[in-house]
């Protein structure tokens, strides 16, 4: 007779610190499924020592780190882009599992971005990192004789910094900040999402195949905000790099401007997709349908406004119906499943109260709205999780919180225009400027158009993006760029060399 094995509990995760393992000085906590709502793994409770130890680490890996040469910095993050890929059966289920994902974004976004991160900043450690300034004629003054001056602008690594990260993308989130970071000569301590931090725990493992020099990078966690409020306080700190919510990344600027640290701020997002009278629908549609398509709609990119000329606006309403409709919401581990849950149960009912606000305020429920669960009707849910259905709200006004707010999660809301002048003005009405969207058959008055939207990004019939590009946002959408060699430049001081020959 066979019996079912039996399944092993929950693993106590440990802390990454200076090259080695501990437990949370304060315990640990448990991290959710939000599928299942069953225990995936119990991550550290880091103590305020144990965020000492591992900022004390990194300030000791700085020295020798930053001085070593950059093929050697370039040959250590190809080995973590290698080490990690030679995991990715082992990543997968768990960031499967700790966020939700389908398994298809499981799968094909998390480990093979996050290697391809780990590789592009191998020859970014590579690039030239000195900048020649013209020779300058110079009178002579009290200062020092007269000549001709030379300089050159150098860029050097910040120090320390602390990476906070959302919990969306866990481990490309983290990789996009510690790869050009590392790459400059910096050392890092990371501060995963509290919902989701298993994998990026996971990575010190990598570290390690990799054979990474100790303290480069170190990992802490805990369960509220108290662990990354710490790094944002250290003085041994001194920059912050932060993807979030722009509530907390205002908390985090204000705090982390007494010891005057250096920040980038990737923040949220309230993104418009301005649909002109002359275009593709089969183009547009599909690209504000990602909203619902791509990742139960938690992306700080997202075009989750629609705004479509008035002649066009049916039209619209309709074709997202049609495309809200057929997107299967169910078991992310089903193959067919395009809308998995959304993290917690918190966030759905925070995004619920949107749509029911919304509704409250005159807006039309065209999709959605109702809460997903498993009944005859929807066999495909689990009977566990936090299910939100593909939710279309017409009929909404620019002033509507659902309009001017951060849902972050599948709800599109479309308001009409009447003439260019009026898209631009709602587009703009909000205190986000991350990425919006324009659609038209004549991309020269789309390029023209972009210019008047204040938002860091514009994609022009498309939500594809260019991994070269320098992303981040305008007004409350953040502070500062990265993607790309501007990953590197964020990640830097300048520093001027001058000279008289
Ligand atoms: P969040 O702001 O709630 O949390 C982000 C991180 O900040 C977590 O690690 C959290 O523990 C930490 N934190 C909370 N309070 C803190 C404090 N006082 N000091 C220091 N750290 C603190 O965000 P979230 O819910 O994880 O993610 C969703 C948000 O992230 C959305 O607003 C989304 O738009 C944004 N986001 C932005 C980008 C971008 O590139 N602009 C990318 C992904 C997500």
């Amino acid at each position: 007779m066979t019996t079912d094995p039996v399944p092993s509990p929950p693993a106590t995760h440990r802390l990454f610190v200076n090259g080695g393992w501990r437990e949370g000085g304060d315990g640990s906590y448990p991290v959710v499924n939000p599928s299942t709502e069953q225990v995936v793994g119990h991550a550290p409770e880091a103590s305020a020592a144990d965020v000492e130890a591992a900022v004390a680490a990194a300030r000791e890996a700085f020295d020798s780190w930053s001085r070593t040469g950059a093929a050697e910095r370039a040959a250590v993050l190809n080995r973590v882009a290698d080490a990690l890929l030679a995991r990715n059966d082992e990543f997968v289920p768990l960031l499967q599992a700790e966020t939700g994902a389908t398994i298809r974004v499981a799968s094909s976004m998390q480990v093979p971005v996050a290697a391809e991160r780990f590789r592009r900043y191998a020859r970014g450690a590579l690039e030239a990192a000195v900048t020649p300034l013209a020779p300058y004629p110079v009178a002579a003054t009290p200062l020092a004789a007269g000549g001709l001056t030379s300089a050159v602008a150098v860029r050097r690594p910040v120090g320390v910094v602390g990476c906070i990260t959302s919990y969306n993308f866990p481990i490309v989130n983290l990789a996009g900040k510690l790869a050009p970071a590392l790459a400059m000569g910096n050392t890092v301590v990371a501060k995963p999402a509290p919902q989701d931090p298993l994998g990026c725990l996971k990575l010190g493992e990598v570290f390690e195949d990799a054979g990474a020099p100790p303290g480069i990078f170190n990992v802490v966690t805990g369960s509220g905000a108290a662990t990354g409020a710490a790094l944002v306080a250290s003085a041994e700190v001194d920059m912050i790099s932060f993807t979030g919510s722009t509530a907390v990344g205002r908390r985090i600027a204000a705090d982390g401007g007494h010891t005057m640290k250096r920040m980038l701020l990737e923040l949220g997002g309230k993104g418009a997709g301005i649909v002109l009278e002359d275009a593709d629908l089969r183009t547009a549609v599909p690209a504000i349908g990602s909203a619902w398509a791509f990742h139960s709609g938690q992306i700080c990119t997202a075009p989750t406004r629609a705004l479509v000329h008035e002649s066009r606006y049916e039209e619209v309403v309709a074709g997202l119906a049609r495309y809200a409709a057929a997107l299967a919401v169910g078991d992310p581990l089903s193959p067919s499943t395009v809308v998995g849950p959304v993290i917690t149960a918190l966030h759905r009912d925070r995004i619920e109260s949107y749509i029911a606000g919304a509704a409250a305020e005159g807006a039309r429920l065209v999709a959605g709205g109702t809460r997903k669960e498993h009944t005859a009707d929807s066999p495909a849910l689990p009977g566990t999780g936090f299910y939100v259905a593909p939710t279309l709200l017409a009929e909404v006004t620019p002033g509507m919180a659902v309009a001017r707010e951060e849902v972050f999660g599948p709800v599109v809301v479309v308001i009409p225009f009447r003439d260019e002048e009026e898209a631009v003005a709602i587009a703009n009405a909000t205190d986000f400027g991350l990425y919006d969207y324009v659609f038209s058959a004549d991309t020269a008055r789309a390029y023209a158009l972009a210019a008047r939207l204040r938002t860091g990004n514009v994609g022009i019939n498309t939500a594809q993006r260019h991994p070269e590009t320098p992303f981040g946002g305008f007004k409350q959408s953040g502070v500062g760029r990265d993607g790309g060699s501007y990953g590197l430049s964020a990640y830097s001081e300048l520093q001027s060399l001058v000279w008289q020959s």
